[in-house]
């Protein structure tokens, strides 16, 4: 599409967008009265007005029931973890067996590394981007040390090439072959939260299992954000959270997925606790873990009802939408926003994008960095009224939403943008 620098122009991508009524399903906040430029979704995503109805009726069912409320409530809290699933599935290309909500995403991800990441003498070594998540740093080097290794000589973490901003496929999958030998994981973001980076999920899959390797992916800036397929590329195991793209509140509950093909590895050594205790006979309190089946087997505790209401009416959106409609807005409006932001800055003088160009290698965040006056520039975006997001050194990370961000709103923001530049 030929883009133009106009509001009259935004207004008719606007007009022609097919998922234009989501926006009215959601709750935009304000500043003085005024909507505000909301492009921070990557990082807690906007309220779903259904969610109120949601969350009531399950006070109302506990109110009216009590704990009869496990069996007898409009949606039977036993079982809710159930609920989820089949939009879940959609989600990230898995099937229902593959795919849980539960906890957070930090404890996911080390339950997952319990049971597939089992250093040996030969095979110990992990593969990561550098620079991953904090938290996702602090479980990689923890769980090293917790196998009385040294993180150091365990933990190879992969730069982009001098001068460049993002890692090139082919230099994860080399690095990954020269690991081989000694390679036990392989573990990357699945969008990269800072540089907005989309990882090529199959083929890092695939050179992973080749060097024999176990494969999984952090998805917290991927899930809802990008179309996925966990099964298909065959990645042994994943995790989210549901507070960014998914709208479902903050500290909302976190999924995971593992593969099909170890739905019955009970050999896989595991934590556990009685909620991932198989459903037949779980209340019978007996002595001795029997696992469910799946990925559910890795349930620890029983399911937490309030936010995952929460959770169950933000996904009924996701499925009315359909992730791949949303992708499709979503090039666009985030090419629409590369477009301006060229218009401004031409020759990269002031700013650079470090997200990828293609759209298939990004999902909707842009990463501007900011070559000179970056706080200044950021601080007066957000007086006139724009929500984006401020990483040290000199990164604003800004996120237009297909789900409730307008073409509008990315043509103004590029106007505010100009006006603040000094
Ligand atoms: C947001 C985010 C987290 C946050 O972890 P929580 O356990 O949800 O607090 C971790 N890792 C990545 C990559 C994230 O983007």
């Amino acid at each position: 599409m030929k883009f133009e620098n106009s509001l009259g122009f935004a207004k008719k991508l606007d007009k022609a967008d097919p998922l234009k009524s989501f926006r009215s399903q959601f709750e935009i906040p304000a500043i003085h009265g005024k909507k505000v430029i909301y492009f921070t979704g990557n990082s807690l995503g906007l309220q779903p007005k259904s969610i109120r109805k949601f969350v009531q009726e399950e006070l109302n069912d506990w109110a009216k029931l009590g704990v009869e409320g496990h069996v007898h409530s409009r949606r039977p809290w036993l079982y809710y973890h159930k609920f989820t699933k089949k939009a879940l599935a959609k989600l990230v290309g898995a099937k229902p067996i593959e795919v849980v909500a539960m906890n957070q995403l930090t404890v996911n991800l080390h339950l997952m590394m319990v049971s597939f990441y089992r250093p040996t003498k030969e095979r110990f070594k992990i593969i990561t981007e550098a620079g991953a998540f904090s938290s996702d740093q602090y479980a990689f080097e923890s769980q090293i040390k917790w196998h009385n290794l040294d993180p150091g000589k365990t933990l190879i973490e992969l730069k982009p090439r001098n001068g460049e901003h993002t890692l090139r496929t082919e230099d994860i999958l080399k690095a990954i072959r020269d690991h081989a030998s000694q390679l036990a994981l392989v573990i990357f973001g699945g969008v990269q939260y800072y540089t907005g980076q989309l990882f090529n999920i199959k083929k890092i899959t695939e050179a992973g299992h080749q060097a024999g390797a176990y494969v999984g992916f952090d998805l917290a800036h991927a899930a809802g954000n990008v179309p996925l397929n966990l099964h298909r590329d065959g990645v042994d195991f994943a995790v989210w959270c549901s507070y960014k793209y998914l709208n479902s509140g903050p500290g909302g509950i976190a999924g995971a997925f593992v593969h099909e093909k170890h739905a019955t590895s009970f050999q896989l050594p595991r934590f556990s606790g009685w909620w991932g205790h198989h459903e037949k006979e779980r209340f019978q309190m007996k002595k001795g873990f029997v696992p469910m089946p799946g990925v559910d087997g890795w349930q620890l505790s029983n399911f937490p009802v309030l936010a995952g209401a929460a959770h169950l009416a933000s996904l009924e959106i996701f499925q009315e939408a359909g992730i791949k409609n949303l992708k499709k807005k979503s090039v666009q409006l985030t090419g629409y926003l590369e477009f301006l932001l060229k218009q401004i800055d031409p020759e990269n003088n002031i700013f650079t994008i470090l997200t990828p160009s293609n759209p298939n290698e990004r999902g909707c965040q842009l990463s501007i960095y900011m070559k000179q006056n970056g706080k200044r520039i950021f601080s007066a975006i957000t007086k006139a009224g724009v929500l984006a997001d401020w990483r040290e050194p000199n990164v604003i990370r800004v996120a237009p939403v297909p789900l409730y961000n307008t073409f509008e709103e990315v043509y103004r923001f590029s106007e505010i943008l100009k006006k603040a530049i000094p």
